[in-house]
């Protein structure tokens, strides 16, 4: 009997917040979930172990997006896994608040190079394989956003907002770059999630003191933003390319 082929999805940033929800709920879909870690390599295994306690497939691996080696090693484990099908460029930092008349060339360095410079050369070593360009059998991206990049995010982290503003360009014009190649491209653009980023942006009330003035009047949950990039990632999008689904509860819906 011929060997089942084994599909892989690699999600950065897996182990905690919304990237964690996002590996639980594409195990359900059947592939290898490949759950990338920077350092918390505890709350990656609590991840992996929860999916294999339901039947699934996953695996920890360490790699810090904001090195280009460890993207490739990232992507060698996803060769010797199986067939990677999908990309979720999850990863990503804030910083605390500053004026940009405050920030250091250090800063800026980190967050542009984790929050873009990761994306797009995970984007690249996705397309590489996924492409029917290179030979492969295409697949789907799904980019992580910000409301932030309409809101610009005064006072407190433009250089944040304006790493997803590229992450809105980079989404269309990579969508419209591989539209003939077989993989879809595509962005979330959350709004206020109860995460920890905010705690790791120095602000760990930042929910609790924001939510009355959100649509909503609540946070949004990793769950609830999982739910639209599952969507995005399954074969129940396949006409759906280059959009930038707002997940944001209403907040900055407006262009
Ligand atoms: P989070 O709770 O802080 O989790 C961040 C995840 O990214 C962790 O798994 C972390 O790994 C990983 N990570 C951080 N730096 C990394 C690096 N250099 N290389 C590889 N992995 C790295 O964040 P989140 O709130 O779930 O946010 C996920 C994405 O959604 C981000 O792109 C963020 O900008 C975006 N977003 C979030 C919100 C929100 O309100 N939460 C709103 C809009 C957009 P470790 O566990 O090892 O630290």
């Amino acid at each position: 009997m011929a060997e089942v082929e084994k599909t892989v999805v690699l999600v950065t940033g897996g182990s905690r917040g919304i990237g964690a929800a996002v590996c639980r709920k594409l195990a359900g879909l059947g592939h290898t979930v490949l759950v990338n870690y920077a350092n918390n390599s505890s709350a990656a295994q609590s991840v992996v172990h929860d999916i294999e306690a339901v039947g699934g497939q996953a695996v920890a691996v360490q790699g810090d997006v904001q090195h280009e080696a460890d993207i490739l090693k990232l992507f060698g484990e996803v060769d010797r896994l199986g067939r990677l099908v999908g990309l979720v460029n999850n990863a990503g930092v804030v910083d605390h608040a500053q004026r940009v008349d405050e920030m250091t060339v250090d800063r800026l360095t980190r967050m542009f190079s984790i929050n873009l410079v990761g994306t797009f050369l995970c984007a690249r070593e996705a397309v590489k394989r996924m492409s029917t360009r290179h030979g492969g059998k295409g697949g789907a991206i799904v980019n992580l956003g910000s409301a932030g990049s309409k809101l610009g995010s005064p006072g407190q982290y433009v250089d944040y907002a304006a790493s997803k503003g590229a992450i809105d360009t980079m989404t269309v014009g990579l969508a419209l770059e591989v539209a003939e190649e077989g993989i879809r491209v595509n962005a979330v653009r959350p709004g206020i999630i109860d995460t920890d980023i905010h705690a790791s942006g120095g602000a760990p009330d930042r929910v609790a003191q924001l939510q009355s003035k959100l649509p909503m009047k609540r946070a949004g949950t990793a769950d609830e933003v999982a739910d639209a990039i599952l969507w995005l990632m399954s074969e129940q999008s396949s006409y759906t390319t280059g959009a930038i689904l707002d997940v944001s509860g209403g907040r900055a819906i407006l262009p």
